[in-house]
């Protein structure tokens, strides 16, 4: 079953700057403290950045991501006139993908997240579990730069299958296909895993 995410815009955006380089617990933590310290995201946005960093403190790295935060709302606010980004919705993929990237402290991943889970536009966010999945299953080749996947793989998922899929390879990455080591023996997928071919499959080893 898929679960959807279904943030408004802005807090999506915030959402995914508190997830650099930590866990989805940490996250969520870090964006329910803001909201309960803050009414709104002009407040965050007025607010003195060490006060919003120590309030995002449980979500790591949290200079960095109060200065993240804040310069993309004081952007979005300074181009649009307000925290509203529903101009997304009238670009095409690849404007909307160049619109939100120019936010200083927003990369090609949490575009990607904010327009596949706002917008529904057809951009698969890659992430060090969908990187890793796709590169060992042999969807890409193993030294493909995570910027270069993202391209390479919406050239070959039906648009239709890119929110689906995108929450399936994190989930199996997660728990099945783990970086350290990977639970072939239970995996599904092991027939058309190009790693598992190379490396576990018995007759490759005897
Ligand atoms: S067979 Fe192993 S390496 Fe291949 S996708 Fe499954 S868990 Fe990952």
């Amino acid at each position: 079953m898929v679960v959807e995410r279904n943030l408004p815009p802005i807090d999506e955006l915030v959402l995914t700057i508190l997830s650099q380089n930590t866990s989805n617990v940490n996250m969520y933590r870090g964006y329910h403290a803001l909201k309960e310290a803050y009414d709104t995201w002009e407040e965050v946005l007025e607010a003195p950045q060490s006060e919003v960093a120590d309030t995002i403190r449980s979500s790591g790295f949290f200079r960095i991501k109060a200065e993240r935060i804040q310069a993309s709302l004081g952007e979005i606010k300074q181009r649009v006139g307000g925290l509203d980004i529903g101009l997304l919705d009238h670009m095409d993929r690849d404007e909307a993908l160049d619109w939100l990237t120019s936010l200083h402290g927003v990369g090609p991943k949490t575009a990607s997240i904010v327009l596949l889970f706002c917008f529904g536009k057809p951009t698969l966010p890659v992430d060090t579990h969908v990187w890793r999945v796709t590169k060992r299953l042999g969807l890409i080749s193993h030294n493909t730069s995570r910027e270069q996947a993202q391209p390479l793989l919406e050239e070959i998922i039906p648009e239709n299958c890119i929110y689906s899929l995108n929450h399936n390879l994190v989930k199996h990455g997660r728990e099945i296909c783990k970086a350290r080591s990977p639970k072939c023996d239970i995996c599904f997928l092991r027939s058309i895993c190009d790693y598992y071919k190379k490396t576990k499959r018995p007759e490759s080893s005897s």
